[in-house]
């Protein structure tokens, strides 16, 4: 058995910024584990541009040099804001290679906890003993499908994190279920792949980023005010933003006002870039699917007005559901053990869960942090915040292996 100080699960923009950040503790032994940049490049769609800005699309390093700019100037193409998607990955492929060179690509399927350490265990090869485990595998497993959907076959309804593209749909009937983003995007990309689409949502009006008053604020009012009301991680309305920038202020406030905060930052919005995309999409407000059955090869959805409607293909761009106790890859023991609020665990000081030196970062980490763990530009924070828990002087003599431990283990 293998052993380190801290082993990070995860090799997206959480995982990787939280290692970087960590490396540069002298003397600890950091692993990390995970396909780097896998979500973005196996469950996002070819040709989808990045929602956040660019100013909140940088992956939090050390020394803030590993920017978007920097790898703009390292690479021979181009490219400015809205971020395509391709170059986002490549942009955190390159942050990896600098800051994570011995990446360990394989996959964790198991992860045990003892009194004094965590086993975890790799796909193949020797499990590893590590004092600190930090989980940072994104949101994936979460992929929300609705009871309607819950026993029909991929080939009739499937979620949008199961394609990279549509072009299988060229001239198919396709119905998007969502406002947000990714039903929008969604949409937008089969409709120009050839499909014959229509959006049906629950919400009466489609959220536009960057509405009138925003826009009035950023042009009218000048950068001064604008940047008083804006904070430069872009999530969240006027005044709002401001706060949910200061996840350490997030925390103090009464849950109710935390709650608030959340539910105004993270609505199902699309970026206003998408509209003219959409012109010939229609779209169905007000309208929830009640049922949903195979009809001959095809879907027969009924929605909430009685209306029937059969189609080639549902997509269901229903988002994401956090319960970090079904992480297959914890011990029963372990996932029981870790305090929860509706699935989100509750954290401390250094994104530590009720279970001594077990530390979870990105969505999951929304409840406890609020709204801006939901995107890239956490990792400023969350990075940050984790360095400082482990630089710590009294966690540095906690967080050393127990190198008996490690020899009785085998
Ligand atoms: C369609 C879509 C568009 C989005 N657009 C934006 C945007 O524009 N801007 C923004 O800020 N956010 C966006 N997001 C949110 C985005 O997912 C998060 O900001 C970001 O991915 C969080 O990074 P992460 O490191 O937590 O997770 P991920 O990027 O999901 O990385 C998780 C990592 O964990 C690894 N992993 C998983 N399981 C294991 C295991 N068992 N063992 C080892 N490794 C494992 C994976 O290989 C992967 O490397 C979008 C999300 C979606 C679904």
């Amino acid at each position: 058995m293998s052993k380190c100080d801290v082993a990070i699960i995860g090799a997206g923009p959480y995982g990787l910024s939280a290692s970087a950040h960590l490396r540069t503790l002298k003397g600890l032994d950091v692993q990390t584990f995970g396909e780097a940049m896998s979500f973005w490049s196996r469950n996002m769609p070819i040709g989808m541009f990045l929602r956040s800005g660019w100013a909140a699309s940088h992956i939090a390093d050390p020394n803030q040099s590993l920017t978007l700019d920097a790898y703009r100037e390292s690479s021979s193409d181009y490219f400015s804001s809205p971020v395509p998607l391709e170059r986002f990955i490549e942009y955190g492929l390159w942050y990896q290679r600098q800051t994570v060179p011995g990446l360990d690509q394989r996959k964790i399927i198991r992860i045990e906890h003892d009194a004094m350490g965590f086993q975890r265990f790799p796909e193949e090869g020797e499990a590893v003993l590590a004092r600190h485990v930090v989980i940072a595998v994104g949101i994936g497993s979460f992929a929300w499908r609705p009871p309607e959907f819950a026993i029909l076959p991929n080939s009739l309804a499937t979620h949008t994190s199961v394609h990279r593209e549509f072009r299988q749909f060229a001239g198919k009937q396709v119905i998007v279920i969502g406002s947000g983003q990714s039903a929008l995007e969604s949409a937008a990309l089969l409709h120009e792949d050839g499909a014959e689409v229509e959006i049906i949502a629950r919400s009466s009006q489609i959220r536009w980023l960057g509405g009138v008053v925003s826009r009035a604020i950023h042009s009218g009012l000048g950068p001064r005010i604008s940047k008083l009301l804006y904070a430069p991680t872009d999530v969240g309305p006027a005044v709002i933003s401001q706060v949910v920038a200061r996840p350490d202020m997030v925390r103090r406030f009464p849950r109710p006002i935390q709650n608030w905060l959340r539910s105004r930052s993270i609505r199902p919005a699309g970026a206003r870039w998408l509209i003219e995309r959409l012109r010939n999409v229609p779209i169905r407000l007000g309208r929830t699917i009640t049922s949903a059955v195979p009809a001959g090869g095809r879907i027969g959805v009924r929605l909430d007005n009685g209306n029937v409607k059969t189609v080639d293909h549902v997509l269901l761009a229903t988002g994401y559901k956090v319960d970090v106790s079904t992480f297959e890859f914890f011990s029963p023991k372990l996932a029981q053990s870790i305090r929860t609020f509706h699935g989100y665990p509750r954290l401390t000081d250094g994104f530590e869960t009720s279970v001594p030196r077990l530390h979870i970062l990105g969505a999951p980490a929304v409840w406890s942090f609020g709204p801006l763990m939901q995107f890239v530009v956490g990792t400023h924070y969350s990075s940050r915040s984790l360095l400082r828990y482990m630089g710590g002087k009294a966690a540095a003599d906690r967080i050393r292996v127990d190198d008996q431990l490690v020899a009785e283990l085998g």
